[in-house]
């Protein structure tokens, strides 16, 4: 039995020296039987083990008779191995041990595949770094650290900007040798305490500790920033990549370890949105800032999906015929709740995600849907959509466009014109300029630049951009009978329109008035509230059919003007909206008065054309004394009104008003006016 069994057997005598040894023994520890026999079982001590474990084990042995135990002993070639052993003391018949008996078996090999399955089960296999899981150990004992040593302990977590197109472009492998090259340049730039884990993916977490100031934090990320920005040399192939990083400090932020992992995480998100390649410091108050943002994105692609928005739209006329050549499409949300929402209120929330490309492309769709919907009861009529510029420039813009046609081939592309916001960042000038080619050249339709003038810079766009039409912003055209600034403006583009050949339309025009102005500027084509508010698309027809064009905007297309007679006519529209703005003023209640019309006369719209008109001498001089004479007693009177009226003594301002009227009255005649009153 000695000879035969498995297990290595060794007996010593109680001097501690071998006295035989089994076949098995021998095999094992590459000595001989004579070799072994009188030695001392210490011949295959590996020094894995410190003398306190020996100590132990004799103690026990001693105590109990027997011990049993993993250790680390060398073979006679010095290979160290790893065994199971139990050792047992003889006793003669009074007790008295004389011999001690050692068996074991190697476990060398299940010992290695232990080892492997704890490497596997902390360890990142690509990389060689510590995994999540080691992390969470490592970062559990750094907190321990933070706290006796009193200094706040960094979470940071990293991505790789644009690593997906090296994988994409190259192959995995590629991708792989990076980020193992990636991983060494992480680490030695980090100190030997720091931790350094692959969270998956592209991404890495790092724990810094003993921190005594964010300053200490930025100047290792700057260096590692530095350090993962040079580039890389694969397989004969340069590559350069950044990183975007978030921080977080505890005890600050006084979290988990996931709480921490996600608000560094929402850091690093942070990086990316404000330009890649660089690090942010998580912020409480930003970071719920971003978790309603991002409830409210949530919110709006549930809008979607349930179908809850709504194009409206409004008509575009030419003034001078009366004909509606066109209709813009405005998008409404439908609230379960909330009613009906504008876009003004929602479309900002999901600026440059990728959900306003979705919304983007149902307002295509929907448009195109209306366009064949109008197209079955023969209504051809010009529909235009909003894009927003990131939905323009967005990698599939073209093939959405292209596909939308496709989906309502019967729709006429030329019917479809799109209107890109020129006060919202419109990016590359060239990317969307070509963009715009593609879009006339294949598919013909017209591009409008919206709220022109309104951008930080008007005439670089229409310099650079191949639009069709320039669109007036409503603000200009709004106040344009009251603030000779807008007027100037819009006298100016429509300037730069002729000089650029750009078709024009000026949108906001709530009164005739404002439409008269503009037909005298030489802007026949209008949206407005004076024509028709947005509408539903099953409004429209009905009201298209009942839709009478403005007389006097016909009559003007009729009645030659000269162009001294249209400065003239110019000079009375500007006295009638003062008139009017101030008569309305004086007879609402102090609370309702809106905006008062210029009261100084050296600084009033009516002055500074006053004094064109005498420039140009557009009146016969006894008639301009007359005009200046009244104009001048205009303000006088309205001056004591105003007065009145905001002293409270609203009644006689209010009788007053008749003879201001008598005042303005005889100025009109003087003028040949052809305006609303
Ligand atoms: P916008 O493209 O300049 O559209 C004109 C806006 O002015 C519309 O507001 C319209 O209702 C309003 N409006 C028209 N005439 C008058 C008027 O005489 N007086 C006044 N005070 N306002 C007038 P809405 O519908 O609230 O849209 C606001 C903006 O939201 C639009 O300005 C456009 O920039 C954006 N928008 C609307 N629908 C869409 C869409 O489907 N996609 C995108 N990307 N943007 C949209
Ligand atoms: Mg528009
Ligand atoms: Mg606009």
């Amino acid at each position: 039995m000695f000879s035969d069994i498995q297990e290595s057997v060794s007996i010593t005598d109680t001097n501690g020296s071998i006295i035989d040894v089994n076949t098995a023994y021998c095999d094992t520890t590459g000595y001989s039987r004579e070799e072994v026999i009188g030695q001392n079982p210490r011949i295959l001590k590996s020094g894995k083990q410190p003398q306190e474990f020996y100590t132990a084990m004799w103690q026990q042995i001693n105590e109990l008779g027997y011990w049993r135990g993993e250790l680390w002993n060398r073979t006679k070639d010095g290979d160290i191995y790893a065994c199971l052993l139990s050792i047992t003391s003889l006793t003669n018949e009074h007790g008295v041990v004389t011999h001690f008996i050692g068996v074991s078996t190697d476990v060398t090999k299940s010992k290695q595949q232990e080892e492997k399955l704890d490497l596997m089960a902390h360890y990142d296999v690509l990389t060689g770094l510590p995994n999540r899981a080691l992390f969470i150990d490592r970062f559990n004992q750094a907190i321990a650290h933070s706290k006796r040593s009193e200094t706040q302990l960094a979470v940071c977590f990293l991505d790789l900007d644009k690593f997906k197109p090296v994988n994409d472009l190259y192959g995995h492998d590629v991708g792989d040798q990076l980020l193992i090259e990636v991983s060494k340049r992480i680490q030695s730039s980090l100190r030997e305490e720091d931790t350094v884990s692959r969270q998956g993916g592209d991404e890495f977490a790092l724990l810094l500790s003993d921190i005594t100031s964010i300053n200490q934090v930025e100047q290792t990320l700057e260096r590692l920033h530095y350090s993962l920005s040079q580039p890389y040399l694969i397989n004969g192939n340069v590559h350069n990549i950044t990183l975007s990083t978030g921080i977080t400090l505890y005890p600050t932020d006084n979290g988990d370890i996931d709480t921490l992992l996600r608000h560094a995480d929402n850091a690093m998100y942070q990086a990316k949105q404000t330009g890649r390649n660089r690090f942010h410091l998580f912020s409480i108050e930003k970071d719920k800032e971003i978790s309603q943002k991002n409830h409210r994105i949530d919110e709006i692609n549930q809008a979607l999906l349930k179908d809850e928005f709504e194009l409206y739209y409004q008509p575009k006329v030419n003034m001078l015929t009366g004909e509606v050549f066109g209709v813009e499409a405005l998008i409404r949300w439908h609230h379960p709740d909330k009613g009906i929402i504008p876009p003004l209120n929602f479309l900002p929330v999901i600026e440059g995600t990728e959900l306003e490309v979705k919304v983007g492309n149902w307002v295509i769709e929907s448009a195109l849907n209306q366009l064949a919907e109008w197209d079955k009861i023969g209504l051809a009529i010009e529909v235009s959509v909003n894009i927003a510029s990131e939905h323009m420039l967005s990698s599939n813009f073209l093939t959405d466009v292209r596909s939308a046609f496709a989906k309502y081939s019967e729709v006429n592309s030329q019917l479809l014109q799109l209107e890109i916001l020129e006060s919202s960042a419109l990016g590359d000038l060239n990317a969307i300029s070509d963009i715009i080619k593609s879009c006339q050249k294949e598919f013909g339709i017209k591009i409008a630049l919206d709220d022109f003038g309104t951008g930080y810079s008007s005439l670089t766009h229409l310099r650079n951009l191949p639009v069709d039409i320039i669109k007036i912003d409503q603000s200009f055209v709004r106040d344009m009978l009251d603030d000779p600034s807008d007027f100037a403006i819009i006298d100016g583009v429509l300037g730069l329109s002729d000089t650029f050949n750009r078709e024009i339309i000026a949108e906001g025009v709530e009164s005739t008035n404002h439409g008269l102005l503009l037909l005298l500027m030489g802007c026949v084509e209008a949206q407005g509230y004076g024509i028709a508010k947005p509408m539903p698309a099953g409004d429209f027809p009905l009201w298209l059919t009942n839709y009478e064009p403005e007389q006097l905007w016909l009559q003007f297309a009729c009645t030659q003007l000269s162009p001294k007679e249209k400065k003239l006519q110019l000079f009375a529209l500007i006295i009638e909206q003062w008139q009017s703005t101030f008569t309305k003023n004086i007879l609402s209640s102090l609370e309702d008065s809106e905006r008062w019309p210029i009261m100084n006369s050296d600084h009033c719209f009516c002055t500074e054309q006053l004094n064109r008109i005498k420039q140009e001498k557009l009146l016969a001089p006894e008639d301009f004394t007359v005009l200046a004479k009244n104009h001048e007693l205009m303000h006088v009177n309205a001056q004591q009104l105003y007065q009145q009226y905001i002293d409270g003594d609203i009644d006689n301002a209010r009788n007053g008003l008749a003879e201001f009227q008598t005042i303005v009255n005889r100025i009109k005649p003087l003028l040949n006016n052809i305006s609303a009153t």
